[in-house]
């Protein structure tokens, strides 16, 4: 993709924080963050989100995520954290390039994951639990 920012950072025509590196997947340190020490883990090959992604990828990239997310925590010493993951424009995703947040959480930070919660009936809870449970093999 040749307008991808991140391709261009996988590349190298932009420079980024990198932390790891291998022949499939980056990490950078988001140059935004959200708090300090804001990772993003993406694949090399411009995936665009978890729509695009095959589950062998998804799955080696979740296995690089939990790795780094133990050795951050080791490394940084912050309290807790949030693993987000955008999914298109109208979820919040900026760069359509696949990428995995690991954003450190500290006590009375200023970072918000959150959304107001909808009231559902049971009957509701239960049509879609029906839809999708026939859908999913
Ligand atoms: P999302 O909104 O989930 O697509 O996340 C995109 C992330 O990329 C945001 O958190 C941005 O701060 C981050 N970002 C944008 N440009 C750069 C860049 N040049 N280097 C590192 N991170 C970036
Ligand atoms: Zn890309």
């Amino acid at each position: 993709m040749d307008d991808c920012i991140f391709c261009k950072i996988i590349k190298g025509e932009i420079p980024s924080a990198t932390v790891y590196e291998d022949d499939e997947f980056k990490a950078i340190l988001d140059r935004f963050p959200a708090n300090q020490g804001h990772v993003l883990v993406m694949p090399k090959k411009h995936i665009q989100n978890v729509f695009e992604i095959d589950p062998e990828t998804a799955g080696r990239l979740y296995t690089l995520t939990t790795k780094i997310a133990k050795v951050m925590k080791e490394t940084i010493g912050f309290e807790n954290m949030n693993i987000v993951q955008n999914n298109g424009p109208v979820a919040g995703q900026t760069v359509q390039h696949f990428h995995v947040h690991l954003i450190p959480r500290y006590e009375n930070d200023t970072v918000s994951v959150t959304w107001k919660q909808l009231e559902l009936t049971d009957e509701q809870i239960e049509d879609m639990r029906k839809k999708l449970s026939k859908a999913i093999i």
